[in-house]
């Protein structure tokens, strides 16, 4: 019987158990299980993956916790630009946004230009012209200030110098907040979505890897889908979850050894901290991280589920 399974990320970095209080590991275990459930949900009722990683992502993007959607990041202008990506493996149509402000689920946008735009990729104030005219949902800048991130604005915002998420200039702690998911459905079909803030006090339009397909994210009945979160530059120089599947497609590794040769070798060799998941179309799932800990969850139809943060 074709298994199901879905897998997401709310990023990975330097995450310690020595720096959490039980009460905030709680909460972002909270967040995690409820945005597994509602994607989990979808497959269970015969749903798509594609509408699976959606509806997980929708979730995390909500949840203030997480570097995307509400709790997204501020830019060096005190903005929120958001990123955001989707992919499907049955088709290989994939939908992408960058730099965009006040829409409430960028992952939707994404949605909406795989689907209605005849593109793959809009940007900025015109893809929000799009958004305006297919009724996706909007919200005024209040609705993504979240003190905690404006507080790590606050402790840069006069400096040069740009942060992945949680870290401060001078910290040696990284954290990625990106948020994303990987499904397999009933019919073994893949997809992929990921959604993001990007980086605290980033300027001049700076875009990691999240809305670029192959980059962050990427998808193929063929092979795999996969969701990156990480130091997007190095990411995009590795066109990393491309190169996941091109090691499955012409290399005939598993998930599995694809995922852990581009995670633990060729990003680590370039410096690419972060992590990424995965789901094959038989519906086995990684999720693999060279960094302390990635906030991670994975649920299949095989009763196997894991909500974790750190390494171990
Ligand atoms: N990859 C994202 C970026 O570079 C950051 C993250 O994963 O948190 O924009």
């Amino acid at each position: 019987m074709q298994v199901f399974s879905i897998a997401i990320h709310g990023g990975a970095g330097t995450i310690l158990k020595s720096k959490m209080t039980e009460a905030l590991e709680e909460t972002y275990h909270k967040g995690l299980q409820e945005a597994l459930y509602a994607g989990y949900t979808v497959l269970q009722k015969g749903g798509s993956s594609v509408d699976a990683v959606k509806t997980a992502v929708i979730h995390l993007e909500d949840n203030i916790l997480f570097n995307a959607g509400r709790g997204s990041v501020f830019t060096y202008k005190g903005l929120h630009e958001m990123d955001a990506s989707v992919m499907d493996g049955k088709t290989l149509d994939a939908g992408a946004v960058a730099g965009v402000s006040n829409i409430r689920n960028p992952v939707e946008l994404a949605y909406e230009i795989m689907q209605h735009s005849g593109h793959v990729f809009l940007s900025g104030a015109d893809a929000k012209e799009f958004a305006l005219k297919r009724g996706i949902r909007m919200e005024n800048d209040d609705y993504f200030f979240s003190q905690y991130r404006y507080d790590q604005w606050v402790a840069m915002r006069d400096s040069d110098g740009y942060a992945l998420d949680h870290s401060l200039p001078d910290a040696k702690e990284k954290k990625f907040g990106t948020v994303g998911a990987v499904a397999c459905d009933a019919y073994g079909n893949v997809a992929a979505a990921t959604s993001t803030g990007g980086m605290t006090n980033k300027k001049y339009g700076r875009i990691g890897d999240t809305p670029l397909i192959g980059a962050g994210t990427y998808a193929n009945n063929k092979t795999c889908a996969v969701s990156c979160t990480g130091h997007g530059e190095l990411f995009i120089k590795a066109v990393a979850a491309y190169d996941v599947s091109c090691l499955m497609e012409y290399r005939g590794m598993s998930l599995e050894e694809a995922a852990e040769e581009v995670t633990m070798k060729k990003l680590v060799s370039i410096g690419g901290e972060g992590g990424m998941i995965g789901a094959d179309a038989q519906g086995n799932t990684v999720m693999v991280f060279n960094s302390e800990g990635m906030y991670r969850a994975m649920k299949n139809s095989r009763g196997e589920e894991v909500i974790a943060v750190y390494k171990d």
